[in-house]
């Protein structure tokens, strides 16, 4: 497997607290891959690390060839969907996905095409003039996605995106994130504590204790053969 992002013996603590050590991570071009673990295990600050809002104490951090570590967030080549990574609420589902180009200094006609194109994609081009505030739960989450997709990104980085939606909407949702990664060829790494989330939507799973990494491989892999006792106790248990 070639790598496409690459994490190279990375570290990162906040004063005395050590929340991730010796970090070695390759992710291939097109793989989804989830970062699983209990809370506090140091899913979080993995991905802010990735896309940039939080250096690495230590280590080195490749995305295609390029170290990133350096490298400002709009620089990095990543969307973000953060569960509370929320809309603006004043301003229309078009002007939402609009805005990453606006900032980027796209030109106008560039960034209509591009936002029309966006919303068709996602089946949305009938909702681009509402607020935030008139769209369902997963319609919003749907909206962000196109925000984060909308100046092609070549990773997408997910926290917990569907965290606050009911269990139908969160299944419906996963199925239609797993084709957006199949339709479109995406990198994907998704962060969940929820075993069955990240069962259900991944290529790979990497397994987090405290920091570091218990197990990775695909989802039969690490149920069938879980590696450690933290591993097949953490699997075992239900939401
Ligand atoms: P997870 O995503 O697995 O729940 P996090 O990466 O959010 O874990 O957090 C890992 C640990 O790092 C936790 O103990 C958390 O309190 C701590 N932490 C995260 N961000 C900060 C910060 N900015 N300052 C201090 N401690 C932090």
């Amino acid at each position: 497997m070639a790598a496409f992002i690459e994490l190279r013996d990375v570290a990162k603590s906040f004063g005395p607290l050590k929340v991730v050590e010796g970090l070695n991570l390759d992710v291939a071009k097109g793989e989804f891959l989830s970062l699983l673990g209990p809370s506090g295990s140091g899913k979080t600050t993995i991905l802010m690390m990735l896309a940039g809002f939080e250096d690495a104490t230590s280590g080195e951090i490749v995305l295609d060839g390029q170290r990133l570590n350096d490298l400002p967030p709009h620089r990095r080549g990543m969307g973000v969907v953060f569960q509370n990574y929320a809309l603006f609420p004043h301003m229309s589902v078009a002007e939402n996905v609009a805005f990453p180009l606006q900032m980027r200094g796209v030109a106008k006609a560039e960034v209509q095409r591009r936002v029309t194109e966006a919303l068709a994609r996602v089946h949305l081009e009938h909702l681009a003039e509402r607020r935030p505030s008139q769209l369902s739960g997963g319609q919003q989450q749907r909206v962000a996605l196109t925000r984060a997709l909308v100046f092609e990104p070549k990773v997408i980085l997910m926290d917990e995106p569907l965290g606050a939606l009911d269990k139908q909407l969160r299944e419906a949702m996963q199925l239609e994130i797993r084709d957006l990664h199949r339709r479109l060829g995406l990198t994907i790494v998704f962060v969940t504590h929820d075993q069955s989330e990240a069962l259900t939507i991944s290529d790979r799973i990497a397994i987090f204790d405290k920091g570091k990494i218990a197990q990775i491989g695909t989802a039969s892999e690490v149920y069938d053969r879980p590696r450690n006792r933290f591993v097949s106790q953490f699997i075992g248990e239900t939401n």
